[in-house]
């Protein structure tokens, strides 16, 4: 237990909480000789766009994941556009995703003529809430969308029982979860197809770069055959699809959805050093990270999100971890006046929570494809709009929620730091 502070808050004069700690203790990823190697390697041989190193990195990953077969593309945007087309998604149909996430789990989906239907969070995991998943379901919708947001894994179970009972296609986007376990099994094995972002910033890190991986070949044909013109020859098995787009005459690849999908190799290559190191590091993380929220346990105002580090789930590499904040709890502190107290202990942390797509212009206004109205609802029989006050939980996250320290090593010392810190402020937060 750290001791509870008494001291006056650094905001008011008084000492920083935070006064040193080793840089390292976030900087991500961590590159190596191995990294450099691997990357030099295909620089000199000229191969960054060819596809030998790619497939392996394919392979590797499809090993460490538990599926039968990876597609990497070129970013997660593609992957998971990749994954929709793969299930079928097209003109006048529907996904329900969450509200609160990247834009990229979403958006796609009206390029391909489908259109986002949104559901509100569960207040606890932030990740999409199953009975809203259930009560959103139409004739319309073909797939369900979910986002383990902030590496909490959804709550799988009902999830696959709702998408089973109402033969629904289910999607895991994978990129804040890579390698978290629900219930002793890891995410993205449960839906039809996953896809997961590997931009420098997640915590599985190629460089620039996405994966979408599944067990059921037909998904991961139609995959291919959307962005991936260069290699249908050589490895469709469905010969319609096959004689489609990739006739058996010189340079006859073509793909369906009109977009180039290839990974660079330099990030093949790399991605191939960090998953490699990835499981260790992982592992690292959540020592660190349950290791400040152990110390925080019991403070007024937060809590932790995250699953219980007793149980056999775990947040996988813990990107862009939150806590939950209570300002009933404090007095109606808003979130901001608590992270500006932080910021002058020394901590540099923000606000966490993604924008709510359901309010956003793009998804209510703009015309993209010149349709005469908005593209959101171009292609469907109803207007699937949802205005505000629709997604209370999701509307209302942006002021219950705050980010925390991403600790990628565990250095007890650096954490009590900066657990001292939240705790400084939550004690004095009536003087706030
Ligand atoms: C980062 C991210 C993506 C998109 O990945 P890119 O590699 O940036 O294209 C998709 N979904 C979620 C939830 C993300 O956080």
């Amino acid at each position: 237990m750290i001791k509870t502070s008494t001291q006056k808050l650094s905001i008011h004069g008084g000492a920083k909480s935070v006064e040193q700690f080793d840089k390292s203790l976030f900087h991500w990823p961590i590159v190596t000789d191995e990294d450099e190697r691997a990357v030099i390697e295909v620089l000199r041989a000229g191969s960054m766009s060819y596809g030998d190193i790619t497939k392996q990195f394919e392979r590797e990953f499809a090993g460490w994941a538990g599926a039968k077969y990876a597609l990497a593309s070129c970013n997660g945007t593609a992957s998971l556009l990749e994954a929709m087309f793969g299930v079928g998604l097209g003109r006048g149909d529907e996904m329900i995703v969450p509200s609160v996430t990247y834009w990229a789990s979403a958006l796609q989906a009206m390029s391909l003529g489908a259109t986002p239907v949104f559901a509100d969070i569960d207040a606890d995991t932030l990740c999409i809430d199953p009975r809203d998943i259930e009560r959103r379901i139409t004739p319309r919708t073909k797939a369900v969308m979910v986002v383990h947001y902030c590496g909490h894994p959804c709550d799988m179970d009902s999830i696959v029982a709702i998408c089973k009972k109402h033969r629904v296609k289910l999607i895991e986007d994978v990129s804040h979860a890579h390698g978290a376990m629900y219930n002793g099994r890891m995410v993205g094995t449960f839906g039809d197809v996953a896809a997961a972002s590997l931009m420098s910033g997640k915590s599985l890190s190629v460089g620039e770069g996405g994966i979408l991986w599944t067990n059921d070949r037909s998904i991961y044909e139609r995959a291919l055959a959307f962005g991936h013109y260069e290699r249908t020859k050589g490895e469709l098995t469905d010969p319609e699809l096959k004689r489609i787009v990739a006739p058996d005459q010189f340079m006859s690849g073509l793909p369906l959805g009109a977009i180039k999908g290839r990974l660079n190799q330099t990030c093949a290559a790399m991605g191939r050093v960090q998953l490699k190191h990835y499981p260790s590091r992982m592992s690292k993380i959540q020592r660190a990270m349950n290791r400040f929220w152990d110390l925080l346990e019991g403070v007024p105002g937060i809590r932790a999100h995250r699953v219980d580090p007793k149980s056999n789930s775990t947040m996988g590499g813990w990107y862009n971890p939150l806590g939950h904040y209570l300002p009933e709890e404090l007095n109606g502190l808003p979130v901001t006046k608590f992270i500006e107290a932080l910021n002058a202990e020394g901590v540099a942390t923000g606000r966490g929570a993604n924008f709510p797509l359901h309010l956003h212009p793009v998804l209510n206004e703009a015309d993209v494809y010149h349709d005469g109205k908005p593209t959101r609802i171009a292609f469907t029989e109803r207007d699937v709009r949802q205005p505000k006050g629709s997604l209370p939980r999701s509307e209302a996250l942006a002021d219950r929620v705050f980010g925390v320290p991403w600790f990628k090593h565990d250095d007890a010392e650096a954490i009590e730091q900066f657990a001292s810190a939240f705790r400084k402020v939550a004690m004095h937060a009536a003087a706030l």
